[in-house]
């Protein structure tokens, strides 16, 4: 789960990481009130959305004066800001942060996130951050530093010491900046998080460390332990399909192509989409109904796919351990009547009582099609999305 700036800011104060002072305005006139609260110029008028990438795209801007205060608010509300990370569809900004401005002397990069090949929590930096970094990483990544911290061992000392040296902080500030890394990796561990961005993460000319823009996500299966945080969700940030799923508990996430698929178990969904793609088509979905998928699961995951306008056909491909076959041919037929699928179906099932099921599909009078394996399945699919 992602949270806007604003938010995550909330929780850096809660663990006295330092952040420019400032507030959430809805409207122009709230954004000048805050600019009257922050005392002096510039402020900086920041668009929320759960996108980086916002100074670029024109979602980010300074006033010097209550009336640019008023200028830049009522030219971020609303506007749909396209960045490197919205997609070219962009995202319509409802929400402002203002801020006061900070006098930068130096930016930096500093995030953390768990590293599966090190089973470590990895603290990443960069002297040269800012709104470049991804060109820093592309073309000089030896400018980014890497501290792995054993999270059985947790935050020490020496951690700190290596990262302050690897980003050339200034013999003043390194006590400074020292504790607020040993605060955010407190955050990050008691909040479950899968990554905590900070970029930039600044000096001022006055020798004080400060999180100019804060990026923080959850793990979401550790969500169930933090309900506190659940109300920081934002569903108009999150893909409206992937939504609707997670209201059925599928497992479901929206993709580029225009084949539909429905398979139980994420290992097999995994490899039908291999199987799609060496077919030479694209999957429109990853859908797992789950092990356990009973015929009504089956039917919301018709719902989902069918939302979807890209989709061009449905496989279904279901191993019959669990939940067998014919049941599932069943679950297929009554919802394949009840949402009037008007688009073909490829059937591909095996397992518990599969001759019983094929049977069912076969009698329903349903317009699909049937196949023996995942290859042909693939293959049946492919050719029919290519017309
Ligand atoms: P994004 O990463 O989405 O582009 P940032 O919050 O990083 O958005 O802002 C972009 C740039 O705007 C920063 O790199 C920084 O140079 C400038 N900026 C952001 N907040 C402030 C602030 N409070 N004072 C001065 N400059 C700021
Ligand atoms: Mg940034």
């Amino acid at each position: 789960m992602k949270i806007h700036e604003f938010q995550a800011k909330q929780i850096f104060r809660k663990y006295q990481v330092p952040t420019p002072f400032g507030g959430l305005a809805l409207d122009s006139e709230k954004a000048r009130q805050i600019a009257t609260d922050i005392g002096n110029f510039p402020v900086v008028v920041k668009a929320q959305i759960h996108a980086g990438g916002r100074g670029k795209g024109g979602g980010v801007l300074l006033a010097h004066s209550f009336e640019e205060v008023t200028q830049h608010a009522d030219s971020i509300l609303g506007m749909n800001l396209v960045t490197h990370q919205t997609g070219p569809e962009g995202k319509i900004v409802k929400q402002l942060l203002v801020e006061a401005g900070v006098n930068i002397e130096k930016e930096l990069y500093l995030s953390l996130v768990p590293d599966r090949d090190t089973a470590c929590i990895l603290v990443v930096a960069s002297e040269a951050g800012g709104m470049d970094i991804e060109e820093v990483a592309a073309s000089t990544p030896e400018k980014i530093i890497k501290v792995p911290i054993n999270p059985l061992i947790g935050i020490q000392s020496f951690h700190c010491r290596k990262v302050s040296f690897g980003l050339n902080i200034p013999a003043p500030v390194v006590k400074e900046f020292s504790q607020m890394l040993t605060r955010l990796y407190q955050l990050f561990v008691e909040n479950d998080c899968s990554m905590v961005e900070i970029n930039p993460l600044v000096i001022t000319k006055e020798d004080k460390v400060l999180a100019l823009d804060a990026k923080m996500d959850f793990d979401d299966n550790a969500m169930f332990r933090h309900k506190d945080l659940l109300e920081f969700r934002d569903l108009d940030e999150e893909d409206p399909l992937d939504v609707e799923a997670s209201k059925y508990n599928l497992n479901y996430i929206n993709l580029d192509g225009t084949v539909g698929n429905m398979v139980n178990g994420a290992g097999l969904a995994m490899a039908v989409m291999d199987t799609i793609k060496l077919a030479g088509a694209e999957p429109a979905n990853f859908l797992d109904v789950g092990g356990g998928a009973t015929a009504e699961m089956v039917e919301n995951g018709f719902k989902i796919i069918l939302s979807d306008d890209k989709v061009k056909a449905i496989l279904i491909n279901i191993f019959g351990g669990i939940l067998r076959c014919d049941i599932l041919a069943q679950g297929v037929v009554e919802a394949a009547r009840k949402t009037e699928i008007g688009v073909p179906l490829v059937v591909r099932m095996e397992g518990t009582n599969v001759e019983e099921g094929k049977r069912i599909l076969a009698e329903s009078g349903l317009k699909l099609f049937t196949a023996e394996d995942m290859k042909s399945a693939g293959e049946i699919v492919a050719k029919i999305v290519a017309g």
